[in-house]
């Protein structure tokens, strides 16, 4: 299985691409608009042919993706995207440096910590990546994390690549319990997911792996009481 391709809500694609060097699937996500289709991060260089393919299956091409945004600077998230010429692409400032793409230039380096560009809003998450960022997506109340919170590596939900995901949200809440975002990101992880929750999100796109359907404020406001009672562990030391 090379790559799995799905509608997470209408007019919402996820192209999930079994990375086998990494035992990973790196997620890519395609909105499609009367005004052009929007690409939400794009994998590896090596990975371009299965963009086309997905955009085949739903009857377009890359001419017609006109919007690129990048929620971080790694390779996994931006150097797929070379092949779309007609597009805008976007990623947050800090990411300039950082940047492992061929044509960097390809990049404009002007998102800020918030903002709006077409109908997605974008905030500074912070956390994997000095200038990560989330995407919220208003006409569908999706949600693109990138690797804020992401499944990186980890089987999918037993209920499917599109799904609940109880599983893997459980996974994650014992991840965060056990220390797994460092204690001098945890603030920061923690102010991210307090932004997160300031939107009404009803499907949580990642940047590897599960996309979860439903129930996310109240995962977010899960990992924030996990998060905010190791902070107070924290202090009490
Ligand atoms: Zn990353
Ligand atoms: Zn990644």
């Amino acid at each position: 299985m090379e790559y799995l391709f799905e509608a997470v809500k209408e007019n919402v694609f996820i192209l999930a691409i079994w990375d086998s060097k990494w035992n990973s699937y790196n997620n890519c996500y395609f909105i499609v608009q009367e005004d052009g289709i929007t690409l939400i991060d794009s994998s590896k260089e090596e990975h371009s042919s299965y963009l086309v393919q997905a955009l085949k299956q739903i009857g377009k091409t890359p001419e017609d993706v006109t919007l690129v945004l990048a929620t971080h600077g790694h390779e996994d998230h931006v150097q797929g995207t070379s092949i779309f010429k007609n597009a805008k692409k976007y990623i947050h400032h800090q990411e300039r440096s950082l940047i492992e793409c061929p044509e960097p230039d390809e990049f404009d380096f002007i998102l800020l910590e918030r903002g709006v560009i077409q109908n997605f809003e974008y905030f500074w998450v912070g956390h994997h990546t000095p200038g990560s960022l989330a995407f919220y997506h208003q006409p569908s109340k999706v949600l693109f994390t990138g690797d804020f919170l992401c499944f990186f590596g980890d089987p999918l939900s037993k209920d499917g690549l599109v799904s609940v995901g109880n599983d893997l949200r459980h996974e994650w809440l014992e991840f965060l319990r056990n220390g797994g975002v460092a204690k001098d990101e945890l603030n920061v992880f923690l102010k991210g997911l307090e932004t997160m929750n300031s939107f009404d999100v009803e499907v949580m796109c990642t940047g590897h792996g599960g996309v979860l359907v439903g129930d996310i404020q109240s995962f977010v406001s899960e990992l924030l009481n996990v998060g905010n009672k190791l902070q107070e562990i924290e202090v009490k030391n």
